[in-house]
């Protein structure tokens, strides 16, 4: 499971791009990039990472389903990078199998 330098560095990076893409402007970019990386350790947070099956609902494909949802409802703003952090983590976790609750 990757640690959280790795969760935070993936999501700053992302959330650059993301921003810019997004908004085309350099305040609302680096704003979207700092409010991801305030949530990009968050799931690890909520469940502790004990060993690569503890994961629960908030490791899972439905929560990150319903993340989906609410960032496409919140893309107008950069407040939508604290979901975007979020979702660049639980993207890095599935990319690293083995631990993929579906609820
Ligand atoms: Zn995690």
């Amino acid at each position: 499971m990757p640690n959280k330098k790795t969760h935070l560095l993936v999501s700053l990076l992302l959330g650059l791009i993301a921003g810019f893409l997004l908004y085309n402007d350099l305040i609302y970019a680096l704003i979207f990039t700092l409010l991801s990386g305030l949530t990009a350790t968050l799931p690890d947070q909520l469940e502790k990472p004990t060993h690569s099956l503890h994961r629960g609902f908030f490791h899972s494909i439905v929560f990150l389903i319903v993340l989906v949802i609410v960032l496409s409802l919140l893309v107008w703003t950069p407040l939508s990078g604290l979901v975007f952090g979020y979702i660049t983590h639980l993207l890095l976790d599935f990319a690293r199998g083995k631990h993929k609750p579906i609820i």
